[in-house]
């Protein structure tokens, strides 16, 4: 018969979902620790302030540094303004973003995750801020096994408020985005903002308490697909966390009791620094780990304990599969330079950096004027009574410029050819015409063209635009002049 705890025991292994442990991390100090530190301040500046720079672009355009203009679907970044047939520019971005990914993790690990990725930032934001208000991991453990109490509930108020109150903000900033930031906020703070507005707050709001808040560390290991992914994209010659057991074994836990006995120990003293600094609650010591996010706080503490010990750094350290086994062996290790600065990662750099050349060089030869022609099907001609033939044209004139721009419109090709735009008529019919574009849009204008020439049937030639302003700039849109059916 069993015994019931052995059921008990067996029913444990067989379910499939394990109780979540809770973390509580340890403070540390320490170089990486600053790195941290420096990226989150960064970052979180980056995201918050953003929306409120302001670029001087005239009259006529908004003057929100970074704005995605939904309304007028237009994307503005400082000087640069790209327009919905320019998306190919937001696509090359993303593609260098991918392969910037790349690069990072072929060179450095999963130094995103650890340092830059937004749940790490804002977790970390959260997890100081509860250490802020509960104390250090022991108070946090000794809080959180005390019976509820005024003090308790209290500071759990405190804690939830101001994580809250960091979503919100998180949320808010978000939308400032998308429209000019102080007008969203007068509406939004009077109830009179968009909806969509109050829902997207809503929902970052939500998302950012639970994920940075409560889930954490679950989210990194559980929820999001880039650790399986930059599993893969790492190989034995990429930068990882790692602890170097063939210096730290066999443990002891009291260095100084085993030298006396004499027994032979290796510079890991099991002290557990280097769990309690982990974010996300991993035992490194236990080899590489998806859940390991290669932030380094366990460099850190262990470094601390080392030198305490009067011991070389580096027991847990950022080095190569590679390196570790040459340096298992006693050889010496290769300098990190040379790790980072390989055929894999230049060339992920090359094809970045080309990428971003051609994006830039794209971006200052642009035409920030064009023209596109589309011809009256039906009819597709009309028979004057003097046997002249007529053609009706739809000319849109887009100018990307935000101030008015003059431009002449002319015919390339069909030398006999004349036009006029509506309202005018055939006696003002000439080779050009002259038109104001309002400032960041498309002129819509009806152009008839006319020809004496009995032949041929069809006939092509060119809409052509010219700005006639200092700045200049061209375009031209080929199109078919038609004087028979059928063809
Ligand atoms: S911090 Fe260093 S010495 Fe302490 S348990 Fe971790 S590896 Fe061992
Ligand atoms: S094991 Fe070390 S590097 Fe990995 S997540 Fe924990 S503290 Fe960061």
């Amino acid at each position: 018969m069993s015994h019931p705890n052995n059921v008990k025991e067996v029913e444990e292994d067989l379910h499939l979902y394990a109780k979540r442990k809770a973390v509580y991390p340890k403070a540390v100090d320490g170089w990486f620790r600053r790195l941290k530190w420096l990226i989150m301040v960064v970052t979180l500046t980056i995201y918050y302030v953003t929306p409120w720079l302001r670029w001087d672009r005239g009259a006529y355009a908004p003057d929100q540094a970074v704005l995605v203009d939904l309304a007028h679907r237009r994307f503005f970044m400082f000087s640069i303004e790209i327009w919905p047939h320019e998306f190919y520019y937001v696509a090359g971005l993303l593609i260098m973003a991918g392969i910037g990914l790349f690069l990072l993790t072929s060179a450095v690990g999963r130094a995103w995750c650890g340092y830059a990725c937004p749940q790490t930032v804002w977790t970390d934001l959260f997890v100081h801020v509860e250490r802020f208000i509960d104390g250090d991991r022991n108070a946090q453990i000794r809080l959180a096994n005390a019976p509820l109490s005024l003090s308790k509930i209290t500071r759990r108020l405190i804690k939830h408020g101001l994580w809250l109150m960091i979503a919100v903000m998180t949320g808010g900033a978000w939308i400032f985005y998308f429209a000019d930031a102080p007008s969203l906020l007068h509406d939004f703070v009077d109830g009179r903002a968009p909806f969509i507005a109050y829902a997207t707050v809503g929902v970052l709001t939500a998302t950012t308490y639970t994920f940075g808040g409560l889930m954490r560390e679950q989210v990194c290991i559980y929820m999001c697909p880039w650790p399986r992914i930059q599993t893969a994209m790492m190989d034995e010659k990429s930068l990882a966390v790692t602890y170097k057991d063939w210096r730290g074994e066999p443990r002891s836990r009291g260095m100084k009791k085993a030298l006396e006995e004499g027994v032979p120990t290796g510079d890991c003293i099991d002290c557990n620094q280097c769990v309690q600094v982990c974010p996300t609650g991993i035992d490194i010591r236990e080899g590489p780990q998806i859940g390991c996010i290669t932030c380094a706080l366990c460099i850190d503490a262990c470094d601390k304990v080392m030198h305490q010990l009067g011991k070389p750094r580096g027991l847990i350290d950022y080095i190569t599969l590679l390196d570790a086994e040459e340096e298992a062996m006693g050889h010496p290790r290769m300098p990190v330079r040379k790790r980072i600065f390989r055929p894999r990662t230049i060339i992920y750099f090359s094809i970045w950096g080309a990428i971003g050349l051609a994006m830039m060089f794209s971006l200052g030869n642009r035409t920030r004027i064009d023209i596109s022609a589309l011809k009256d099907r039906n009819p597709l001609f009309v028979k004057l009574s003097d046997g002249t033939v007529r053609n009706a044209f739809t000319i849109k004139v887009r100018n990307m410029e935000a101030r008015p721009r003059q431009v002449e419109i002319g015919l390339l090709g069909m030398d006999d050819a004349r036009m006029w735009a509506e309202p005018g008529d055939r006696d003002t019919a000439q080779r050009t015409i002259r038109l104001v574009v309002a400032p960041d849009s498309v002129s819509k204008d009806r152009i008839y063209v006319i020809s004496k020439a009995p032949e041929p049937a069809r006939e092509e030639f060119s809409f052509t635009v010219r700005a006639l302003d200092k700045q200049g700039g061209s375009d031209s849109d080929k199109v078919t002049f038609d004087r028979a059916e059928g063809q």
